[in-house]
């Protein structure tokens, strides 16, 4: 018997094994990334989180991450960078009139920054209350800025404000490149798929 007719008998002998059989009547197992790009609408949400120069200055880089991890959010981008008074100037640019402005640029200058995309859904309303009140006396325990900070001009964190805000930040803060899209093989457990 030749490789084809092979295949034929092999495929036939299954077949019939299969029927009567509710596992035939299944469709077969998607792939982890069809399983992902045919989810749920909004889990591409993407937000900006960095830990700010008091925050890696304190070791707090790893608490941060293990948040977002265990609340269920994925990594797409991760980066330790000296931010630029440039950077921060756009980052900042609805702030330059504060009193506080200058201030906060020298802080944020002052050493290394952590910034990190994290992706999943509503994850920018979700990081919002992870983080807490942008006033530590504000910020309620068990939010990072509650469990870890006391002055609101060292508050340990930033996350963005809404996702058109998002959008605007994580294309400032990361090129196109440095985000990395990944299946993560829990979404079926975290998302009605
Ligand atoms: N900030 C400050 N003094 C203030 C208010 C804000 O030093 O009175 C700093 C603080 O680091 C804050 C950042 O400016 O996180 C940006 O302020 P925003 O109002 O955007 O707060 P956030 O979005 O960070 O909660
Ligand atoms: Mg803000």
């Amino acid at each position: 018997m030749g490789f084809l007719q092979r295949c034929l008998a092999r495929s036939l002998l299954q077949g019939q094994r299969s029927l009567g059989n509710p596992e035939r009547l299944k469709p077969p197992l998607p792939t982890w990334g069809l399983l992902y790009s045919t989810g749920v609408p909004g889990l591409q949400e993407r937000t900006l989180i960095a830990v700010k120069p008091d925050g890696v200055q304190r070791r707090l880089v790893g608490d941060v991450i293990k948040r977002f991890e265990q609340r269920g959010f994925k990594l797409v981008g991760l980066k330790l960078l000296q931010a630029s008074e440039g950077i921060l100037a756009e980052h900042y640019h609805e702030l330059r009139r504060k009193p506080f402005y200058q201030e906060l640029l020298r802080y944020m200058t002052s050493g290394p920054v952590v910034a990190m995309v994290w992706e999943g859904y509503n994850v920018v309303k979700t990081s919002r209350s992870m983080v807490g009140e942008t006033n530590p006396a504000e910020a309620k325990p068990g939010t990072v800025r509650g469990d870890f900070s006391v002055h609101v001009s060292r508050n340990v964190v930033h996350a963005s404000d809404s996702v058109e805000t998002a959008q605007r930040e994580i294309s400032l803060w990361f090129r196109h490149d440095e985000i990395v899209d990944w299946d993560c093989c829990d979404h079926n457990v975290m998302y009605e798929l």
